[in-house]
Protein backbone atom coordinates (compact mmCIF):
# COMPACT_ATOMS: atom_id res chain seq x y z
CA UNK A 1 0.00 0.00 0.00
CA UNK A 2 2.51 2.62 -0.97
CA UNK A 3 2.06 5.81 -2.11
CA UNK A 4 2.01 5.35 -5.53
CA UNK A 5 -0.11 2.32 -5.53
CA UNK A 6 -2.77 1.79 -7.76
CA UNK A 7 -6.38 0.73 -6.49
CA UNK A 8 -6.03 -2.40 -5.27
CA UNK A 9 -6.88 -5.64 -7.19
CA UNK A 10 -10.61 -6.47 -6.06
CA UNK A 11 -13.47 -6.80 -7.61
CA UNK A 12 -14.67 -3.31 -7.65
CA UNK A 13 -11.74 -1.25 -9.16
CA UNK A 14 -12.23 -4.68 -11.83
CA UNK A 15 -15.95 -3.81 -12.33
CA UNK A 16 -16.05 -0.04 -11.77
CA UNK A 17 -16.64 3.02 -14.26
CA UNK A 18 -13.29 4.59 -14.21
CA UNK A 19 -13.34 8.45 -13.31
CA UNK A 20 -10.46 9.82 -14.83
CA UNK A 21 -7.07 10.82 -13.02
CA UNK A 22 -7.35 14.20 -11.20
CA UNK A 23 -4.46 16.80 -11.14
CA UNK A 24 -1.78 16.56 -8.78
CA UNK A 25 -1.53 19.51 -6.32
CA UNK A 26 1.27 22.29 -7.45
CA UNK A 27 1.79 25.56 -5.91
CA UNK A 28 -0.51 27.65 -3.44
CA UNK A 29 -3.83 27.59 -3.98
CA UNK A 30 -5.21 30.81 -1.43
CA UNK A 31 -9.10 31.01 -3.00
CA UNK A 32 -10.60 28.19 -1.49
CA UNK A 33 -13.36 28.35 1.87
CA UNK A 34 -12.70 24.54 2.65
CA UNK A 35 -9.97 22.36 2.46
CA UNK A 36 -10.67 18.58 2.84
CA UNK A 37 -7.80 15.72 3.31
CA UNK A 38 -9.36 12.35 1.77
CA UNK A 39 -11.48 11.42 -0.95
CA UNK A 40 -13.59 8.74 1.05
CA UNK A 41 -17.01 8.80 1.74
CA UNK A 42 -16.47 11.51 4.36
CA UNK A 43 -14.65 13.86 2.68
CA UNK A 44 -16.82 13.41 -0.62
CA UNK A 45 -20.00 14.24 1.04
CA UNK A 46 -18.44 16.95 3.08
CA UNK A 47 -17.02 18.40 -0.07
CA UNK A 48 -20.45 17.61 -2.57
CA UNK A 49 -22.57 18.93 0.94
CA UNK A 50 -20.72 22.27 1.15
CA UNK A 51 -20.06 22.83 -2.54
CA UNK A 52 -24.42 23.12 -3.35
CA UNK A 53 -24.17 25.34 -0.53
CA UNK A 54 -21.83 28.06 -2.37
CA UNK A 55 -18.39 27.09 -0.70
CA UNK A 56 -15.13 27.01 -2.74
CA UNK A 57 -14.05 23.50 -1.77
CA UNK A 58 -10.01 21.61 -2.21
CA UNK A 59 -9.85 18.08 -1.62
CA UNK A 60 -6.73 16.45 -1.44
CA UNK A 61 -5.93 13.11 -1.41
CA UNK A 62 -2.86 11.16 -1.11
CA UNK A 63 -4.09 7.69 -3.28
CA UNK A 64 -6.72 8.16 -5.93
CA UNK A 65 -10.45 8.57 -5.10
CA UNK A 66 -12.44 5.99 -3.37
CA UNK A 67 -8.96 4.26 -2.76
CA UNK A 68 -9.40 3.83 1.23
CA UNK A 69 -11.97 1.84 2.81
CA UNK A 70 -14.07 4.03 0.47
CA UNK A 71 -13.40 1.64 -2.45
CA UNK A 72 -13.03 -1.59 -0.65
CA UNK A 73 -15.56 -2.16 1.73
CA UNK A 74 -18.26 -4.92 2.33
CA UNK A 75 -20.73 -2.60 1.09
CA UNK A 76 -23.18 -3.15 3.93
CA UNK A 77 -25.01 0.16 4.75
CA UNK A 78 -26.31 -0.46 8.18
CA UNK A 79 -28.55 1.68 9.86
CA UNK A 80 -26.56 2.55 13.34
CA UNK A 81 -23.17 2.79 14.52
CA UNK A 82 -20.17 0.28 14.91
CA UNK A 83 -20.89 0.42 18.75
CA UNK A 84 -24.07 -0.78 20.30
CA UNK A 85 -26.89 1.83 21.28
CA UNK A 86 -26.69 0.94 24.64
CA UNK A 87 -22.80 1.84 24.72
CA UNK A 88 -24.20 5.37 23.42
CA UNK A 89 -26.41 5.28 26.38
CA UNK A 90 -24.19 4.74 28.89
CA UNK A 91 -21.78 7.32 27.14
CA UNK A 92 -24.27 10.43 26.81
CA UNK A 93 -27.30 8.97 28.64
CA UNK A 94 -30.57 7.82 26.75
CA UNK A 95 -32.22 10.86 25.30
CA UNK A 96 -28.71 11.42 23.68
CA UNK A 97 -28.56 8.39 22.24
CA UNK A 98 -32.08 8.33 20.81
CA UNK A 99 -31.30 11.45 18.82
CA UNK A 100 -28.23 9.82 17.56
CA UNK A 101 -29.81 7.05 16.21
CA UNK A 102 -32.92 9.11 14.73
CA UNK A 103 -29.75 11.18 13.14
CA UNK A 104 -28.61 7.63 11.78
CA UNK A 105 -31.98 6.56 10.31
CA UNK A 106 -31.95 10.32 8.63
CA UNK A 107 -28.25 9.33 7.27
CA UNK A 108 -29.92 6.26 5.60
CA UNK A 109 -32.56 8.38 4.10
CA UNK A 110 -30.08 10.84 3.30
CA UNK A 111 -27.44 7.94 1.42
CA UNK A 112 -30.71 6.62 -0.73
CA UNK A 113 -31.17 10.13 -1.39
CA UNK A 114 -27.90 11.02 -3.00
CA UNK A 115 -27.71 8.10 -5.00
CA UNK A 116 -31.23 8.47 -6.35
CA UNK A 117 -30.91 12.43 -7.00
CA UNK A 118 -27.08 12.21 -8.64
CA UNK A 119 -28.30 8.75 -10.21
CA UNK A 120 -25.09 6.99 -9.01
CA UNK A 121 -25.25 3.47 -10.45
CA UNK A 122 -23.86 1.51 -7.45
CA UNK A 123 -26.72 -1.17 -7.21
CA UNK A 124 -28.11 -0.70 -4.73
CA UNK A 125 -30.26 -3.52 -2.75
CA UNK A 126 -32.70 -3.60 -0.14
CA UNK A 127 -32.23 -5.88 2.83
CA UNK A 128 -29.67 -6.92 5.84
CA UNK A 129 -29.42 -9.45 7.72
CA UNK A 130 -27.69 -10.32 11.01
CA UNK A 131 -27.74 -13.83 11.87
CA UNK A 132 -26.68 -15.47 14.87
CA UNK A 133 -24.43 -19.23 15.54
CA UNK A 134 -24.36 -19.62 19.00
CA UNK A 135 -27.67 -19.90 21.46
CA UNK A 136 -26.09 -16.79 23.34
CA UNK A 137 -25.88 -14.82 20.63
CA UNK A 138 -29.85 -15.61 19.48
CA UNK A 139 -30.89 -14.51 23.12
CA UNK A 140 -29.14 -11.35 22.48
CA UNK A 141 -30.10 -10.43 19.36
CA UNK A 142 -33.81 -11.26 20.09
CA UNK A 143 -33.35 -8.77 23.26
CA UNK A 144 -31.78 -6.50 21.27
CA UNK A 145 -34.73 -6.54 19.00
CA UNK A 146 -36.90 -5.67 21.72
CA UNK A 147 -34.76 -3.02 23.26
CA UNK A 148 -34.45 -1.38 19.19
CA UNK A 149 -38.54 -1.09 19.23
CA UNK A 150 -39.33 -0.16 22.87
CA UNK A 151 -36.78 2.50 23.42
CA UNK A 152 -36.30 3.66 19.41
CA UNK A 153 -39.19 2.79 17.74
CA UNK A 154 -37.41 0.23 15.46
CA UNK A 155 -39.20 -2.15 13.89
CA UNK A 156 -36.65 -5.26 13.53
CA UNK A 157 -38.30 -8.48 12.57
CA UNK A 158 -37.09 -11.55 14.26
CA UNK A 159 -37.04 -15.10 11.63
CA UNK A 160 -36.58 -18.30 12.98
CA UNK A 161 -34.32 -21.12 11.04
CA UNK A 162 -37.22 -22.18 9.11
CA UNK A 163 -37.79 -18.41 7.91
CA UNK A 164 -34.29 -17.58 7.34
CA UNK A 165 -33.49 -20.41 5.25
CA UNK A 166 -36.13 -19.54 2.79
CA UNK A 167 -34.64 -16.71 1.95
CA UNK A 168 -30.51 -17.92 2.59
CA UNK A 169 -29.18 -21.54 1.23
CA UNK A 170 -27.41 -22.08 4.41
CA UNK A 171 -27.80 -24.02 7.56
CA UNK A 172 -24.78 -22.26 10.03
CA UNK A 173 -27.03 -19.51 11.93
CA UNK A 174 -30.10 -20.42 14.10
CA UNK A 175 -32.22 -17.52 12.69
CA UNK A 176 -32.35 -13.76 12.27
CA UNK A 177 -32.69 -10.31 12.46
CA UNK A 178 -34.05 -8.64 9.20
CA UNK A 179 -33.45 -4.96 8.92
CA UNK A 180 -35.75 -3.83 5.83
CA UNK A 181 -33.88 -0.14 5.77
CA UNK A 182 -30.19 -1.73 5.81
CA UNK A 183 -28.56 -2.83 2.60
CA UNK A 184 -26.03 -2.67 0.44
CA UNK A 185 -24.08 -0.91 -2.33
CA UNK A 186 -20.87 -1.53 -4.90
CA UNK A 187 -18.88 0.67 -2.77
CA UNK A 188 -16.35 2.24 -5.47
CA UNK A 189 -19.02 3.00 -8.04
CA UNK A 190 -20.84 5.07 -5.23
CA UNK A 191 -17.41 7.08 -4.20
CA UNK A 192 -17.05 7.37 -7.79
CA UNK A 193 -20.70 8.94 -8.06
CA UNK A 194 -19.85 11.01 -4.91
CA UNK A 195 -16.96 12.59 -7.23
CA UNK A 196 -18.67 13.02 -10.34
CA UNK A 197 -21.00 15.09 -8.22
CA UNK A 198 -18.73 16.93 -6.40
CA UNK A 199 -16.41 17.85 -9.23
CA UNK A 200 -19.89 18.81 -11.38
CA UNK A 201 -20.55 21.32 -8.19
CA UNK A 202 -17.59 22.90 -8.55
CA UNK A 203 -15.31 21.33 -5.98
CA UNK A 204 -11.11 20.61 -7.24
CA UNK A 205 -9.76 16.85 -6.40
CA UNK A 206 -6.42 16.35 -6.51
CA UNK A 207 -5.04 13.41 -6.36
CA UNK A 208 -1.54 12.32 -5.74
CA UNK A 209 -1.56 14.85 -3.28
CA UNK A 210 -0.86 13.48 0.35
CA UNK A 211 -1.21 16.42 3.18
CA UNK A 212 2.08 16.04 5.02
CA UNK A 213 1.59 18.87 7.52
CA UNK A 214 -1.36 20.95 8.79
CA UNK A 215 -0.50 23.99 10.04
CA UNK A 216 -2.90 25.30 12.56
CA UNK A 217 -4.32 28.89 12.65
CA UNK A 218 -7.16 31.31 12.13
CA UNK A 219 -6.64 30.17 8.53
CA UNK A 220 -5.43 26.54 8.34
CA UNK A 221 -2.82 25.51 5.52
CA UNK A 222 -2.41 21.85 4.32
CA UNK A 223 0.97 21.19 2.87
CA UNK A 224 1.76 18.43 0.04
CA UNK A 225 4.82 17.46 -1.46
CA UNK A 226 4.34 20.20 -4.18
CA UNK A 227 1.85 22.62 -3.08
CA UNK A 228 0.06 24.23 -0.45
CA UNK A 229 -3.51 24.86 0.49
CA UNK A 230 -4.74 28.01 2.66
CA UNK A 231 -9.00 28.13 3.77
CA UNK A 232 -11.30 29.46 6.16
CA UNK A 233 -11.78 26.01 7.84
CA UNK A 234 -9.83 22.10 7.20
CA UNK A 235 -11.41 18.60 7.17
CA UNK A 236 -9.64 15.63 8.24
CA UNK A 237 -11.57 12.86 7.03
CA UNK A 238 -8.42 10.68 6.14
CA UNK A 239 -9.01 7.44 8.37
CA UNK A 240 -6.29 5.33 9.42
CA UNK A 241 -4.17 6.88 7.37
CA UNK A 242 -3.34 9.90 8.65
CA UNK A 243 0.51 9.57 9.19
CA UNK A 244 1.46 11.89 11.22
CA UNK A 245 -1.04 14.83 9.92
CA UNK A 246 -3.07 15.02 13.66
CA UNK A 247 -1.50 12.59 16.51
CA UNK A 248 -4.26 13.41 18.51
CA UNK A 249 -6.93 11.62 16.38
CA UNK A 250 -4.14 9.07 15.06
CA UNK A 251 -3.61 7.84 18.89
CA UNK A 252 -7.70 7.35 19.17
CA UNK A 253 -7.98 4.86 16.25
CA UNK A 254 -6.41 1.70 15.60
CA UNK A 255 -6.16 0.15 12.13
CA UNK A 256 -7.69 -3.28 12.13
CA UNK A 257 -7.07 -5.02 8.87
CA UNK A 258 -10.17 -6.87 7.58
CA UNK A 259 -10.30 -8.92 4.26
CA UNK A 260 -12.63 -9.82 1.17
CA UNK A 261 -12.90 -12.81 -1.38
CA UNK A 262 -15.10 -12.55 -4.68
CA UNK A 263 -15.65 -15.69 -5.47
CA UNK A 264 -16.17 -16.33 -9.90
CA UNK A 265 -19.16 -15.63 -11.05
CA UNK A 266 -21.93 -18.61 -9.68
CA UNK A 267 -24.70 -17.61 -12.61
CA UNK A 268 -27.87 -15.93 -11.84
CA UNK A 269 -29.83 -18.98 -11.12
CA UNK A 270 -27.72 -20.51 -8.45
CA UNK A 271 -26.57 -17.11 -7.55
CA UNK A 272 -29.86 -16.51 -6.36
CA UNK A 273 -30.62 -19.80 -4.91
CA UNK A 274 -28.07 -18.96 -2.38
CA UNK A 275 -29.58 -15.64 -1.28
CA UNK A 276 -33.22 -15.15 -2.98
CA UNK A 277 -33.84 -12.20 -1.59
CA UNK A 278 -30.26 -10.69 -2.48
CA UNK A 279 -30.29 -9.26 1.43
CA UNK A 280 -26.30 -8.49 2.89
CA UNK A 281 -25.74 -10.76 5.70
CA UNK A 282 -23.32 -10.57 8.87
CA UNK A 283 -22.88 -12.52 11.41
CA UNK A 284 -22.11 -11.25 15.35
CA UNK A 285 -19.07 -12.41 16.29
CA UNK A 286 -16.71 -10.22 17.32
CA UNK A 287 -14.08 -10.98 13.97
CA UNK A 288 -17.27 -11.39 11.86
CA UNK A 289 -17.84 -12.99 8.36
CA UNK A 290 -20.43 -10.98 6.04
CA UNK A 291 -21.65 -11.54 2.37
CA UNK A 292 -23.68 -10.44 -0.15
CA UNK A 293 -24.03 -10.88 -3.76
CA UNK A 294 -22.22 -8.64 -6.71
CA UNK A 295 -24.34 -7.56 -9.74
CA UNK A 296 -22.38 -10.11 -11.72
CA UNK A 297 -23.88 -13.06 -9.70
CA UNK A 298 -20.95 -13.88 -8.03
CA UNK A 299 -20.27 -14.43 -3.75
CA UNK A 300 -18.72 -11.32 -2.02
CA UNK A 301 -17.49 -12.69 1.13
CA UNK A 302 -16.25 -10.52 4.02
CA UNK A 303 -14.26 -11.94 7.46
CA UNK A 304 -11.01 -12.10 9.20
CA UNK A 305 -9.26 -9.30 10.90
CA UNK A 306 -5.80 -8.61 11.50
CA UNK A 307 -3.48 -6.18 13.38
CA UNK A 308 -0.60 -5.72 11.42
CA UNK A 309 -0.05 -4.03 7.87
CA UNK A 310 0.79 -7.57 5.99
CA UNK A 311 -2.03 -9.79 5.45
CA UNK A 312 -2.41 -12.75 7.26
CA UNK A 313 -0.44 -15.90 6.29
CA UNK A 314 -2.67 -18.59 3.68
CA UNK A 315 -5.02 -15.38 3.04
CA UNK A 316 -6.94 -17.19 0.73
CA UNK A 317 -6.89 -21.09 2.01
CA UNK A 318 -8.50 -18.89 5.61
CA UNK A 319 -11.35 -17.03 2.97
CA UNK A 320 -11.92 -20.66 1.47
CA UNK A 321 -12.30 -22.39 4.81
CA UNK A 322 -14.90 -19.34 6.17
CA UNK A 323 -16.76 -19.43 2.85
CA UNK A 324 -17.26 -23.11 3.08
CA UNK A 325 -18.10 -23.34 7.00
CA UNK A 326 -21.35 -20.84 5.47
CA UNK A 327 -22.20 -22.38 1.92
CA UNK A 328 -20.23 -26.17 1.68
CA UNK A 329 -22.03 -26.25 -1.31
CA UNK A 330 -19.44 -24.00 -3.10
CA UNK A 331 -16.66 -26.07 -2.82
CA UNK A 332 -16.20 -26.06 -6.43
CA UNK A 333 -16.14 -22.28 -6.78
CA UNK A 334 -12.94 -20.73 -7.02
CA UNK A 335 -12.07 -17.42 -5.48
CA UNK A 336 -11.30 -14.81 -8.49
CA UNK A 337 -10.55 -11.62 -6.34
CA UNK A 338 -8.44 -11.11 -2.73
CA UNK A 339 -8.44 -7.92 -1.20
CA UNK A 340 -8.23 -6.25 2.34
CA UNK A 341 -8.41 -2.37 3.86
CA UNK A 342 -8.00 -0.90 7.23
CA UNK A 343 -11.21 -0.10 9.72
CA UNK A 344 -10.52 2.88 11.84
CA UNK A 345 -11.27 1.24 15.18
CA UNK A 346 -11.83 3.75 18.07
CA UNK A 347 -11.63 1.81 21.97
CA UNK A 348 -15.17 1.87 22.71
CA UNK A 349 -16.70 1.76 18.82
CA UNK A 350 -18.21 5.12 18.93
CA UNK A 351 -17.92 7.26 16.16
CA UNK A 352 -15.58 10.23 16.84
CA UNK A 353 -16.45 13.09 15.13
CA UNK A 354 -15.77 16.59 16.32
CA UNK A 355 -13.22 19.74 15.78
CA UNK A 356 -9.39 20.36 16.83
CA UNK A 357 -9.88 24.20 16.99
CA UNK A 358 -12.48 26.24 15.44
CA UNK A 359 -11.99 26.12 12.12
CA UNK A 360 -10.29 22.29 11.71
CA UNK A 361 -13.24 19.30 11.53
CA UNK A 362 -12.32 15.94 11.39
CA UNK A 363 -14.59 12.46 11.39
CA UNK A 364 -13.13 8.65 12.13
CA UNK A 365 -13.57 5.74 14.48
CA UNK A 366 -16.29 4.34 12.31
CA UNK A 367 -15.50 1.25 13.50
CA UNK A 368 -16.37 -1.48 10.47
CA UNK A 369 -19.74 0.77 10.13
CA UNK A 370 -19.19 3.95 7.82
CA UNK A 371 -20.95 2.80 4.67
CA UNK A 372 -23.92 5.22 6.02
CA UNK A 373 -22.54 6.83 8.85
CA UNK A 374 -19.63 8.71 6.52
CA UNK A 375 -22.32 10.35 4.77
CA UNK A 376 -23.75 11.63 8.16
CA UNK A 377 -20.50 12.53 9.21
CA UNK A 378 -20.05 14.61 6.12
CA UNK A 379 -23.05 15.73 6.11
CA UNK A 380 -22.63 17.33 9.98
CA UNK A 381 -19.57 18.71 9.28
CA UNK A 382 -20.88 20.75 6.35
CA UNK A 383 -24.23 21.96 8.55
CA UNK A 384 -21.16 22.90 11.52
CA UNK A 385 -19.19 25.00 8.82
CA UNK A 386 -22.19 26.42 7.47
CA UNK A 387 -22.79 27.97 11.73
CA UNK A 388 -25.18 25.23 12.13
CA UNK A 389 -23.40 22.81 14.89
CA UNK A 390 -25.57 21.99 17.49
CA UNK A 391 -26.00 17.90 15.92
CA UNK A 392 -22.43 17.65 15.45
CA UNK A 393 -22.03 19.05 18.91
CA UNK A 394 -23.69 15.92 19.97
CA UNK A 395 -21.20 13.90 18.47
CA UNK A 396 -18.68 15.66 19.88
CA UNK A 397 -19.56 14.78 23.51
CA UNK A 398 -18.64 11.43 22.68
CA UNK A 399 -15.90 10.55 25.22
CA UNK A 400 -12.81 9.33 23.37
CA UNK A 401 -9.53 7.84 25.32
CA UNK A 402 -6.31 6.96 23.36
CA UNK A 403 -5.72 3.61 22.97
CA UNK A 404 -3.64 2.01 25.26
CA UNK A 405 0.08 1.58 24.79
CA UNK A 406 0.35 5.02 23.04
CA UNK A 407 1.49 4.32 19.17
CA UNK A 408 4.20 1.12 19.84
CA UNK A 409 2.15 -0.80 22.30
CA UNK A 410 -1.30 -0.24 21.33
CA UNK A 411 -1.31 -2.99 18.54
CA UNK A 412 0.34 -6.26 20.74
CA UNK A 413 -2.77 -5.08 23.65
CA UNK A 414 -5.38 -5.03 20.45
CA UNK A 415 -3.83 -8.27 19.63
CA UNK A 416 -4.01 -9.83 23.42
CA UNK A 417 -7.87 -8.36 23.59
CA UNK A 418 -8.76 -10.10 20.12
CA UNK A 419 -7.76 -13.22 20.97
CA UNK A 420 -9.83 -13.10 24.23
CA UNK A 421 -12.52 -12.64 21.92
CA UNK A 422 -12.25 -14.84 19.12
CA UNK A 423 -11.63 -17.68 21.89
CA UNK A 424 -15.31 -16.36 23.11
CA UNK A 425 -16.87 -16.45 19.48
CA UNK A 426 -15.17 -20.41 19.85
CA UNK A 427 -16.75 -20.90 23.12
CA UNK A 428 -19.74 -19.53 23.84
C1 LIG B 1 -12.46 -4.39 3.90
C2 LIG B 1 -13.44 -3.44 4.55
C3 LIG B 1 -14.75 -3.81 4.68
C4 LIG B 1 -15.68 -2.93 5.25
N1 LIG B 1 -16.99 -3.28 5.23
C5 LIG B 1 -17.91 -2.39 5.66
C6 LIG B 1 -19.29 -2.69 5.52
O1 LIG B 1 -19.68 -3.70 4.95
N2 LIG B 1 -20.18 -1.80 6.03
C7 LIG B 1 -19.79 -0.63 6.63
O2 LIG B 1 -20.64 0.15 7.06
N3 LIG B 1 -18.48 -0.29 6.70
C8 LIG B 1 -17.55 -1.14 6.23
N4 LIG B 1 -16.23 -0.80 6.27
C9 LIG B 1 -15.86 0.53 6.81
C10 LIG B 1 -16.11 1.65 5.79
O3 LIG B 1 -15.62 1.28 4.53
C11 LIG B 1 -15.39 2.91 6.28
O4 LIG B 1 -15.88 3.25 7.57
C12 LIG B 1 -15.59 4.12 5.37
O5 LIG B 1 -15.38 3.82 4.02
C13 LIG B 1 -14.64 5.23 5.82
O6 LIG B 1 -14.72 6.29 4.91
P1 LIG B 1 -13.74 7.52 5.06
O7 LIG B 1 -14.06 8.47 3.98
O8 LIG B 1 -13.81 8.03 6.45
O9 LIG B 1 -12.30 6.89 4.91
P2 LIG B 1 -11.56 6.29 3.60
O10 LIG B 1 -12.52 5.79 2.60
O11 LIG B 1 -10.52 5.37 4.07
O12 LIG B 1 -10.92 7.58 2.96
C14 LIG B 1 -9.85 8.25 3.56
C15 LIG B 1 -9.01 8.79 2.44
O13 LIG B 1 -8.09 9.71 2.99
C16 LIG B 1 -6.88 9.59 2.28
N5 LIG B 1 -5.81 10.12 3.15
C17 LIG B 1 -5.39 9.65 4.36
N6 LIG B 1 -4.39 10.38 4.82
C18 LIG B 1 -4.18 11.37 3.93
C19 LIG B 1 -3.28 12.46 3.86
N7 LIG B 1 -2.38 12.67 4.83
N8 LIG B 1 -3.38 13.29 2.81
C20 LIG B 1 -4.31 13.11 1.84
N9 LIG B 1 -5.16 12.05 1.83
C21 LIG B 1 -5.10 11.21 2.86
C22 LIG B 1 -6.76 8.09 2.02
O14 LIG B 1 -5.89 7.81 0.93
C23 LIG B 1 -8.19 7.71 1.73
O15 LIG B 1 -8.50 7.71 0.36
C24 LIG B 1 -15.25 -1.66 5.74
C25 LIG B 1 -13.93 -1.29 5.63
C26 LIG B 1 -13.02 -2.16 5.03
C27 LIG B 1 -11.59 -1.73 4.89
Amino acid sequence: MADDAPYPPSWYAASATPLPEQPVLRGVLEDADVCILGAGYTGLTAALELAEAGYRVVVLEAERIGWGASGRNGGQAIVGYGCEQSTLEGLLGRDAARVLFDVSREGMDRLRARIARHAIDCDWRDGHAHVPIKPRQERALRGYIEHMQERYDYPLQWWDRRRLRDELESDRYLGAVYDAASGHLHPLEYAFGLARAALAAGVRIFEHSRVVELVRGAKPRMRTAHGEVAAGFAVIAGNAWLRGVAPELESRVMPVGTYIAATAPLGAARARHLIRNDMAVADVNWALDYFRLGRDHRLLFGGRASYSSFPPPNLRGVMRRRIHAVFPQLDDVPIEYLWGGYVDISLNRAPHWGRLAPEIYFAQGFSGHGVASTGLAGRLIAEAIRGQSERLDLYAKIPHAPFPGGRALRTPLLVAAMAWYRLRDALW
